[in-house]
């Protein structure tokens, strides 16, 4: 199993400072490997996803624009933007949050993703497996289902607050 785990919010988790610029340069760096040309609104949302680690919701982000730009975005236009990320597989969403966060693994678009929630902390892990891969790829062949992603969430406490 692969797991990558979204760092804390600032302040939370004693983050090593500049962590948050690498991740922002890693989701570019991600961006050039694909081949995928970002307009300056779309590179700023993933840019501000990526920095910030964890789910934001679409209002969420419209405030970050806001703030980075001084001037609010229209809703429809950050909905459009955060749809071309997804489908360029760049970010990811939690639909029962109905929240987005920057991938950043690179991973196939069809691969099956795990988010690991805690209920406690907000930490959302993403993790990747091999043998989960492998069963769910015999489960839609033999249903004939062609699957478009596969994202699983499963919403508990994490090491952390288990313990604490
Ligand atoms: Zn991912
Ligand atoms: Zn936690």
């Amino acid at each position: 199993m692969t797991i990558s785990r979204a760092p804390r919010p600032p302040g939370e988790g004693g983050e090593a400072p500049g962590r948050s610029g690498d991740r922002a340069a890693a989701a570019l760096a991600l961006c050039r490997e694909k081949g995928i040309a970002l307009t300056p609104s779309r590179r700023r949302i993933l840019e501000i996803l990526a920095i910030e680690g964890r789910p934001l919701g679409a209002y969420e982000m419209i405030d970050r624009v806001a703030l980075a730009t001084g001037k609010r975005p229209a809703p429809i236009s950050i909905y459009r933007a955060l749809d071309f990320l997804l489908e360029s597989n760049l970010i990811h969403r939690l639909t029962s949050r109905n929240a987005y966060l920057a991938c950043g693994h690179g991973h196939a678009a069809r691969e099956p993703i795990v988010f690991l929630i805690c209920e406690t902390c907000g930490e959302v892990v993403e993790a990747t497996s091999h043998e989960l891969n492998g069963s769910l790829a015999g489960l839609v062949e033999k249903a004939q289902f062609s699957p478009r992603a596969t994202v699983m969430e499963v919403a508990g406490r994490c090491r952390t607050c288990a313990i604490a």
